[in-house]
């Protein structure tokens, strides 16, 4: 087969490119920053020919990443450009996901399209034809359908804005969804400083220099920041894996994809659960298969998900060959 996902997690694409995880292949891509996709890392730079990535991936990588000379290795190619590999022509396409994120599609000598998702959601992601396609499958269950997602952002801004009223806010996610709510914030129009720990203000300084709108943000510990805190009306954005270290009297938002009943839920008095995700949800999977009109596909299993089951649905719904890997 010209594609298969290995059980180390890399996507295998034709006979020379090998995708979020490092596989005995000359070249290597990396579709975006988050840790499930940059596996085995400093290995593809030592051992691939060249290792290739978005320049806003890169430049998120240098953040993240202590060792920055390593970063240095990696070879950028901007969305819609194609470069000639040895037997095959490489080209990334956006994915609507965290800033840099791209699909990856490879064409072979005779002419047969091989395609991967990446991680995205449908809005704003260019479905890309292709003969065979390797889909992520996050949100791969029936069950994961959020039917009111158009109306998450404002039920958010609304959320935020009531809550400023009586304390300081905490919004807690992961990288990419943290500077798109920071975003979010400054366009509704919601005028109260930012408050941001190092990492998570380091990415949101790259995606200001691509582009993004963020108002006033402030960094957690500098004297400005503290200043800040000390007025006592502000909004903190932290990521996730830190919620369990705040004990003041603020209230606690948590962005989460995982959550299909609403957009907004009170779970206990001063926090919430709100349903942002940066994952296209059952619906959005499904369509992209539709519409990219592949005669196979294959599910990511290695990642967290429901690959199986999204493999028999679109057998099911689309009467299209598909099976999780590995
Ligand atoms: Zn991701």
């Amino acid at each position: 087969m010209e594609a298969s996902i290995t059980k180390e997690g890399a996507v295998l694409l034709g006979e020379e490119v090998s995708v979020d995880a490092h596989s005995h292949r000359p070249y290597r891509v990396i579709t975006h920053a988050h840790l499930d996709h940059i596996l085995g890392f400093s290995e593809s730079l030592r051992k691939c020919k060249k290792v290739i990535a978005t320049p806003q991936t890169k430049e998120i990588l240098k953040v993240l990443k202590e060792n920055i000379s390593e970063v240095e290795g990696i070879e950028e190619l901007s969305y819609e450009e194609t470069i000639q590999l040895d037997g095959c022509s490489l080209t990334l396409y956006p994915a609507n996901h965290i800033i840099g994120a791209c699909q990856v599609l490879i064409i072979e000598r005779s002419g047969k399209r091989l395609l991967y998702t990446g991680d995205f959601r449908l809005e704003g992601t260019p479905v890309v034809e292709a003969d065979l396609l390797v889909i992520e499958a996050t949100y791969g269950n029936p069950s994961n359908r959020r039917p009111f997602k158009g109306r998450v952002k404002e039920e958010l801004l609304c959320l935020v804005e009531i809550e400023l009223e009586k304390n300081p806010v905490y919004i807690f996610g992961y990288h990419g969804k943290l500077q798109e709510v920071a975003n979010l914030l400054t366009e509704g129009g919601i005028d109260v400083p930012m408050i941001l720990p190092s990492s998570v203000y380091k990415v949101a300084g790259v995606c200001r220099k691509y582009g993004m709108k963020l108002g006033s943000i402030f960094l957690a510990n500098s004297p400005e920041g503290k200043r800040r805190i000390r007025e006592g009306n502000y909004i903190r954005l932290q990521h996730s894996s830190s919620s369990h270290r705040v004990k003041e009297r603020v209230t606690k938002i948590y962005l989460t994809g995982w959550e299909f009943k609403a957009p907004c839920k009170k779970i206990a008095p001063g926090e919430y659960v709100v349903s942002f995700s940066d994952h296209g949800d059952f619906d959005e999977l499904l369509e992209y298969v539709r519409m990219a009109q592949p005669s196979l596909v294959i599910t990511d299993n290695f990642r967290v998900g429901d690959a199986k089951v999204l493999a028999r649905e679109i057998k099911k719904h689309l009467g299209i060959d598909a099976i999780p890997m590995p």
